[in-house]
């Protein structure tokens, strides 16, 4: 430092700024990069703009780039812009007061709230002053845009104050000289500049030099025309963003300029990265501000539900500066939430539209993510519910169809739409259930996992027609379709009817006869206030306490079991009890409710030796 240095003191507000950046036990001390690289983009942003008005620009011819050198032997960092530069002035201004937004928010939020430091760092970033987070002194090298602008060094240690003094020989632009402290070394090193600034700064839009070789070569594809962007730029910039080795199932390429700038390149993965795992991934989709980094994979950015996408959300919206701001503004990251899920769920569909097998091969792998939506996400519920793929009565087994397809077939007085829940299609076919479904022509859609309970229960309806299981007892069917043979009279019937329920007692809520079997003696079905089957399996699992089962038997009038069973009751009214067990058992056991089977096998031997 020469003589003619003039000192300064830091304004208060700086003052206590430093000492939160230096002193708080900030773990992400390598932000200070990407701050450092948005302030050199920024000033040449600055320039770039200048230069098509301004003729006398000092060092006209030099290149609008970014220099970063790292020196591990003398233990420094060297970040230098051709931009705009500083002036004296603009020195003490800038980066001497507080006279910048970001950082007056910073001291404002940490006035107001009783969060660690720390977090709030990280959530606004402080701009320039976070280089003293690494290094105990720093140098600012000037020289402004203005020709008649003088050489100048800024020095400050970040305690109490800094000088301004003549340097000469300042090129135009800034350049900034970090004398790190011995414990952040790392920083000087290139392997560990290089990894932050692929992470933070790959997009930004000068050229960025770490020891005289490129690393941004990257281009921020979401800002373009897509009409000028190929499927291989497309998918080579999908490869780097996502670090995945393969192409992109799908990809949605968004741009509005209302009610919210934005720009989205959002890509579905081929695979399934939950496959393998048994705790939920970390969202993929990052949040930008004019192609530099806010939030790396930023949680609340997109519903949980949508962590498998990849890709870039960035939106000039965000406050200016962002690098320097954050993501505090709730309101705007739900809106940019909210819209950028919208467009993705109706870009999907149209992609199951023009392309149904590649949506079904996408959904046979991803439709845990769609239903974990529709079970939590009440806001896009409906359209979700279009994306939701099943087989049912009417398709070909493997075959899927959607709701809408359901509905287009359905019947039309049918105001319900029947699923029912089983471990496979074979089991549920092998059952009652279906049998007066099918005597009927009416469709029955096929739920084979635990969590589709719960989608049904929060859908509740589509396009106005109840989601309805069909082992519900209050379910109407009308009569017009009879079915073949004499049933038992209405005497003999209601005989036998409390004859059962004598004998199964507490088991059973009631018993009786109905119309809905065809080719089964008889059949459990869940009482209105019961609990469906597949909640019960998955509630004992949880080891929960489910109660006791109590459905309501229907016994089919016209199967000769039933028949034989009444007369029994009168001849032989031990075989009838056993009969009678045996048929409430497998009963329950076509509903998946039967949690004893051990008394049947001897059951059995025992009817088969009064049989013969
Ligand atoms: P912010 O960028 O949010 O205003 P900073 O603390 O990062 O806050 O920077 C303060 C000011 O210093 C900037 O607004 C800018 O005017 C000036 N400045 C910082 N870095 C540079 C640079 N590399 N070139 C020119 N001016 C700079």
């Amino acid at each position: 430092m020469s003589d003619q240095a003039t000192s300064y003191a830091f304004q208060a507000e700086v003052q206590q700024l430093l000492d939160i950046v230096i002193n708080s036990l900030y773990t992400d001390r390598e932000i200070f990069v990407r701050e450092l690289v948005s302030n050199a983009s920024d000033a040449l942003e600055k320039m770039r703009r200048l230069q098509l008005t301004e003729k006398n620009v000092f060092d006209d011819s030099l290149p609008l780039e970014i220099n970063i050198t790292t020196d591990d032997t003398a233990n420094t960092f060297t970040i230098a812009d051709y931009g705009i530069g500083m002036s004296r002035e603009e020195m003490v201004e800038n980066i001497g007061t507080i006279a910048h937004s970001g950082s007056k928010q910073f001291l404002k939020a940490l006035s107001e709230s009783d969060q660690k430091e720390s977090n709030l760092i990280g959530q606004f970033g402080v701009g320039f002053y976070s280089a003293f987070m690494v290094a105990d002194e720093v140098e600012v090298y000037s020289h402004s845009w203005n020709e008649e602008g003088e050489h100048l060094l800024w020095t400050s240690d970040g305690k109490t104050g800094y000088s301004i003094d003549e340097a000469p020989g300042q090129r135009r632009g800034c350049k900034i000289v970090l004398k790190l402290k011995k414990e952040h070394e790392e920083f000087a090193k290139e392997y560990r500049i290089k990894s932050i600034l692929q992470t933070y700064s790959s997009f930004v839009p000068f050229p960025i030099n770490l020891n005289g070789e490129r690393v941004n070569k990257i281009e921020a594809l979401w800002l373009k025309n897509k009409k000028e962007i190929s499927d291989e730029e497309y998918n080579e910039f999908y490869k780097f963003i996502a670090h995945a080795p393969d192409e992109p199932a799908f990809r949605m390429h968004f741009a509005a300029d209302a009610p919210l700038a934005i720009n989205a390149l959002i890509f579905t993965p081929k695979e399934n990265p939950e496959r393998m795992l048994s705790s939920p991934i970390d969202p993929g989709v990052s949040l930008y501000c004019k192609k530099v980094l806010i939030a790396e994979q930023a949680k609340g950015l997109l519903p949980e539900w949508l962590r498998f996408l990849k890709g870039v959300i960035d939106s000039a919206d965000l406050p200016l500066n962002i690098s320097r701001e954050s993501m505090q503004d709730s309101a705007l990251i739900q809106k940019i939430n909210r819209l950028i899920t919208k467009r993705f769920l109706k870009s999907l569909d149209g992609e199951a539209k023009s392309d149904p097998e590649k949506y079904e091969e996408f959904y046979g792998k991803f439709s845990r993510f769609i239903k974990e939506g529709l079970a939590t996400d009440f806001e896009h519920r409906d359209a979700l519910a279009k994306l939701l793929r099943f087989e049912s009565t009417f398709t070909e087994p493997g075959k899927l169809t959607d709701l809408q397809g359901y509905i287009d077939r359905a019947q039309e007085e049918q105001k319900q739409i029947y699923y029912i829940i089983g471990p496979n299609r074979e089991a549920i076919e092998a059952g009652p259930y279906l049998e007066a479904f099918k005597a009927r022509g009416l469709e029955v859609i096929f739920f084979f996992e635990p969590i589709d309970d719960y989608v049904v229960n929060a859908l509740g309806k589509y396009e106005e027609k109840d989601l309805t299981s069909v082992d519900r007892d209050d379910i109407k069917l009308d009569d017009t379709t009879t079915p073949e043979g004499e049933p038992l009279d209405s005497d003999a019937s209601s005989k036998l009817c409390s004859w059962i329920k004598d004998n199964l007692g507490d088991r059973v809520k009631d018993v009786r006869v109905g119309d809905r079997l065809v080719d089964s003696p008889a059949i459990a079905l869940t009482p209105d206030d019961g609990m469906n089957a597949q909640v019960r399996q998955m509630m004992k699992a949880m080891n929960q306490d489910v109660g006791d089962t109590k459905v309501i038997l229907e016994l089919n009038p016209r199967h000769a079991v039933i028949k034989k069973l009444s007369e029994a009751t009168a001849g032989k009214p031990e075989l009838a009890k056993l009969v009678t067990a045996q048929i409430f058992d497998n009963a329950l056991l076509s509903a998946g409710l039967l949690e004893e089977s051990k008394d049947m096998v001897k059951r059995v031997y025992d009817i088969i030796d009064q049989a013969l």
